[in-house]
Order: structure tokens, then C-alpha cells, then sequence
């Protein structure tokens, strides 16, 4: 039974889980970042028996797992490139994510309008095999539209020259809510997890990784970890701790180790609902330069996305480039009736994929580069995986362990623990669940609500869909330690309307210190959120 007072929702006290950090404890696997593939080893890991802790030197999904395009998807620009097994994986991950956070994650019907006689039957057999692929797992048959069924979906589509549109099936989700709620569940299964932890060193004994030197970044106090496994999960910062893995991971014991990541950034804008009426995503199959390009409805907001530009530097908050904003505002106004200009962009923010390099690649050209994921295992024993989706989290959680046990650092346990594993909020079989598309509430908290409704202030507003109570709750069972955590992955208003975020600021800055007695970063909070505000002239 899932929980529904706060009575029965793990409490997630920081000095406490320092506390249990500090005991002398052994682990199985020790697993460095709390994003989406971080939390999946955790919360697997956990499951199947073995004892497990993570470390996150920020927020849990403060990287790139709170910045997706919200997509729970198979991937159709990987059909076009022929990539089947990729797909159809990511396919039956789909599905099951949906099944197992359905308050998080929910189908959602795409509509590619067509211009052209040639495009709703080219793209309609693409999509087809997109069904067979998915098979059981599909969510509803690819469908050719006429003009007036795409301009029912679509009210705001461009009129002139519209023959009609294929309709699709693929899901969304509350991306950074949905690694809350993974970090929650691991620990209900035992696991423990420390956000604002960083890990600095890695420990070696006769040339293995038995450990890591981390750094309570709330106090500068020093926490040791020891484990039998270390998980090197940290995005687009693998290469970092990879540098860190010393002779064991070099060649010839000379050359310095070489990055495996090439960083990519995606930018989104976020606009209206005007913008996208209707409960359908828009998806533009080929832009003008070749790429994809998604209108998105997502907890009452449009979300405009995404680009594809490398990048060299690893800035937690990049700036997204003149040239994407303009791209992405020029190929909205050839699709949309009444397009979106800079005025009306509510929020923009950033995110940087780790596209995985082959060995040899010097090249610029991330479209090219791998969207699978990668696992590693040096010399030293460090485990890295880097690469990947968000859908496809849990497989990539089952390769890890499979990779360790392989490698003989962990003895065998079955696989499929977390395959039919419904997550914290998910409740019951068959429970009502409203649209994501829908304003920001309750919804989120899915059979939790009950939970939330009984924190002190749970009927005050902050802002429509934020209570003192959520914010309350953020504090008490899911991890958050400043304003940032709170307005931007538990509620997600930054994401969203980042001057009404700042407008609340103060208030809920106000609630977090009763909660956790320090200062909670209200000002930081203000200038981050200036950030999400700021096109480049
Ligand atoms: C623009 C964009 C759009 C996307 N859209 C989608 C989509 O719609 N659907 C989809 O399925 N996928 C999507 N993805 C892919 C997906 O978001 C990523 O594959 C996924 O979030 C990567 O998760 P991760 O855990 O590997 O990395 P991260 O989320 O970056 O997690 C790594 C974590 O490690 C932490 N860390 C780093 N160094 C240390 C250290 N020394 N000690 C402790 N912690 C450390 C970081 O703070 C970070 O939180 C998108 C990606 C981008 C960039």
C-alpha cells in the first residue's frame, strides 16, 4: 500500500542521513550523481538487495536530467536513422515507465502537420514502423488526419497551404519530480542518498577503487565511503572523475585519459498555452537546417525545443546562443498561426546532452554522435556510464549491474526487479490521473496527495499550484534545501514563468529556513532566475 500521511512518508532529515552516512558501513555500490542514470543503478541496486549509497554534489537532477524536453519516447529521429534495437528498446521502456509513474508520466498524442502531398504518407509508414516496433507496448495507432481533424488538434497551426497531419503516440513527463520520486523509492527499498554531497577523490587499495573522498558541501565536512563498486554516473561530468582514476585508466600509464563525452546543448523556450491550444504536441519533422523540433503542452505552459550545438565548457547553467532562440522562434512562426516572439518567452533554459565520443573522434558534429548509452570499466574497477535517455533509465540501471557482475565486483541477482515496480505516488492499478499538460497541483503528488493536504499551510497559495504545504513537504520528504530546489524540480515554476518564481521567492524562502533553520539562498535564487529570463541580444 503506498503512503498517505505524513506519518508513513520516509522523512528525508539531512542531519540524519549524514548521521548514517558517517557509521562505519561497507556498501555494494557507491554511485556518483543523482541524475536519472544515477538514481535508476540506485534504486535497481537497491531493490535487488545490495546496499547502496549516492552522492549528488548538487540537487538531485540539478543537471540535465531536470532539463529534457519532457519526451517519454522511443525516439523517432533514430527510426529515420535506422537505429531499430535503439528504438524499440526505448519503446519498451516507454511503456513501462508509464505504467510505473503514471502521475508523472503519460501518453501523449503528436500531430506533424503536413505541407506537402508527399509528407502525411511518408512520414504516416515511418510511423507505422514505429507501431509494429512498439508492438504491444504501443499506445494508440499512427493516423493519417485530414486539414480540418489537424486544425481541431492544432487550433493555432498555420492555415495556409495545410493538406493535413499523421497523428502519433508517445508519452511526457515531470522529468526532475520523476528523479525525486526515484531517489524516494530507492530509499524506501533501503538505499541512501545524499544531495549537496561531492565527491572529490577516489580511493585505491593495491590499484582498485574501494571508495571516495567527498565533501559535505553544506559544511566543508569531510565524509568517507567505502564500497566494494564505485558507479561513476555524473552526465557530462564523467570525464572529470575519470581523470581522477590515475594510471588505471591509462594505456601505457603515460598518456593522460581521453574524454569520452562530447558535450551538446539543447535549448527551450517556454510560452503561453495560447500558443498551442489543444491538447496535442506539434512535432516539425524536419526543420529548415534538418533537425526535429517540438511544441510541447506541459503543466500549462508550451514548451518550444530543442537545438543541437556542441560545446566545450561544462557551465551548470549555460546560456543558450543568439542563434538557437532565433531558430527556434523562426521555425515556430512557420508552423504556428499566431508565433511567439521574444516578449513571450516565459522561461528559457539549457541542457547539455553526453553524447559518448568514439575513441578517435576529434569532430564537431554532434548529430552524428552516439545517443545510446556507454558503460566502461577501467582498470581500477571504476564503473562508468554516460550517454542514453531518461526513457530508457532502468535498462540502462540493469546494464550497469550487469557489467559488474560480469566483471565479478558484485555476485549475481536476477534482473527485472524494478520492471513492475510502481514508484512513490504511483498508487494503485487503474487510479484517475489528470493531464500533464494541465497547470501545476496535486496531480503531481499522485496518491501522496493526502500526504501533502495534512503539512501545516497546505490550503495557503503561494501561487496557483503551490501551497506552504508543498513547499513544506519538499523540505520534510523530498530532499530540498533552498528556494532553488523548491521552485525549480519539486514545483517546477522556474521552468515554467521564471518572474513569477522570483516573485515568490521571498515567501517561500521565508518557509524553507522555519523548515531547515539556514539561510535558504533566497538571493542566489533571484539572480538564477534573472538567468532563465535572459535571451542573448
Ligand atoms: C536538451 C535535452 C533534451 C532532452 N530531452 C529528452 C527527452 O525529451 N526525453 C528523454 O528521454 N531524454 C531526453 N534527454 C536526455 C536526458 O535528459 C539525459 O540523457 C539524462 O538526463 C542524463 O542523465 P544523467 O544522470 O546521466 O546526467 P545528469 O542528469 O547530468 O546527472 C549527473 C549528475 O552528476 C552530478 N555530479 C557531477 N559531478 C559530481 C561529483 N563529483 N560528485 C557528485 N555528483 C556529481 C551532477 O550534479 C548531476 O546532477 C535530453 C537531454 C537534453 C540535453
Amino acid at each position: 500500500m503506498a503512503a498517505s500521511t505524513p506519518g508513513d512518508v520516509l522523512p528525508t532529515r539531512r542531519d540524519e542521513l549524514i548521521a548514517r552516512l558517517a557509521q562505519p558501513v561497507s556498501y555494494d555500490i557507491a554511485i556518483v550523481g543523482g541524475g536519472a542514470t544515477g538514481l535508476g543503478v540506485a534504486l535497481d541496486a537497491a531493490a535487488r538487495g545490495f546496499r547502496v549509497v549516492l552522492v549528488e554534489s548538487h540537487d538531485f537532477s540539478k543537471g540535465t536530467s531536470s532539463r529534457a524536453t519532457k519526451l517519454v519516447h522511443g525516439g523517432v529521429r533514430y527510426l529515420a536513422q535506422g537505429n531499430i534495437a535503439l528504438v524499440r528498446e526505448a519503446l519498451q521502456e516507454r511503456t513501462t515507465l508509464l505504467h510505473n509513474a503514471p502521475h508523472l508520466a503519460q501518453p501523449l498524442a503528436f500531430v506533424m502537420p503536413s505541407y506537402h502531398w508527399w509528407e502525411a504518407p511518408y512520414y504516416g509508414i515511418g510511423l507505422t514502423m514505429y507501431d509494429v516496433l512498439a508492438g504491444k507496448a504501443g499506445l494508440g495507432k499512427t493516423q493519417l488526419l485530414s486539414r480540418g481533424r489537424t486544425l481541431a488538434m492544432l487550433p493555432n497551426v498555420q492555415r495556409n497551404g495545410l493538406l493535413g497531419g499523421v497523428k502519433y503516440w508517445d508519452g511526457q513527463f515531470n522529468d526532475a519530480r520523476l528523479a525525486i520520486v526515484l531517489a524516494r523509492t530507492a530509499a524506501t527499498q533501503g538505499a541512501l542518498l545524499l544531495n549537496y554531497c561531492r565527491a572529490n577523490e577516489l580511493v585505491f587499495e593495491g590499484g582498485k577503487v574501494v571508495g571516495l573522498k567527498c565533501t559535505d558541501m553544506e559544511t566543508g565536512a569531510e565524509l568517507p565511503i567505502r564500497a566494494r563498486c564505485v558507479i561513476n554516473a555524473t552526465g557530462v561530468w564523467v570525464d572529470e572523475l575519470r581523470q581522477k582514476d590515475g594510471d588505471a585508466n591509462r594505456d601505457d600509464g603515460r598518456r593522460a585519459t581521453k574524454p569520452m563525452v562530447a558535450p551538446s546543448q539543447g535549448v527551450h523556450l517556454v510560452v503561453d498555452r495560447e500558443f498551442l491550444p489543444g491538447d496535442a504536441a506539434l512535432m516539425v519533422p524536419k526543420t529548415a537546417d534538418g533537425r526535429v523540433l517540438f511544441a510541447v503542452p506541459w503543466l500549462g505552459k508550451v514548451i518550444l525545443g530543442t537545438t543541437d550545438t556542441p560545446r566545450h565548457d561544462l557551465d551548470r547553467e549555460p546560456l543558450p546562443f543568439k542563434e538557437e532562440v532565433e531558430f527556434i522562434l523562426s521555425e515556430a512562426s512557420r508552423y504556428l498561426a499566431r508565433s511567439p516572439a521574444r516578449p513571450d518567452v516565459r522561461s528559457v533554459w539549457v541542457g547539455l546532452r553526453p553524447l559518448v565520443k568514439p575513441p578517435d573522434d576529434e569532430g564537431e558534429n554532434t548529430k552524428g554522435l552516439s545517443r545510446e548509452h556507454t558503460v566502461l570499466v577501467s582498470r581500477s574497477h571504476l564503473v562508468t556510464v554516460t550517454g542514453g535517455k531518461w526513457t530508457t533509465y532502468r535498462a540502462m540501471a540493469e546494464d550497469v549491474l550487469q557489467k559488474c557482475f560480469d566483471r565479478g565486483l558484485l555476485e549475481r541477482r536476477p534482473a527485472g526487479v524494478t520492471a513492475h515496480m510502481r514508484l512513490l505516488g504511483a498508487g494503485s492499478e487503474g487510479g484517475a490521473q489528470s493531464s500533464l499538460s494541465q497547470p501545476p497541483g496535486m496531480h503531481s503528488y499522485g496518491d501522496e496527495q493526502a500526504a501533502v493536504m495534512a503539512m501545516p499551510g497546505a490550503k495557503k497559495e503561494l501561487t496557483a499550484g503551490l501551497t506552504e504545504g508543498m513547499v513544506r513537504f519538499a523540505v520534510r520528504h523530498e530532499y530540498a534545501r533552498c528556494v532553488e530546489d523548491v521552485l525549480a524540480r519539486r514545483s517546477r515554476l522556474l521552468f515554467l514563468d521564471a518572474r513569477l518564481a522570483a516573485d515568490i521567492a521571498q515567501k517561500t524562502g521565508d518557509i524553507v529556513r522555519q523548515e531547515t533553520g539556514r539561510d535558504p539562498q533566497t538571493a542566489a535564487f533571484g539572480q538564477l532566475a534573472a538567468h532563465y529570463l535572459q535571451m542573448p541580444a
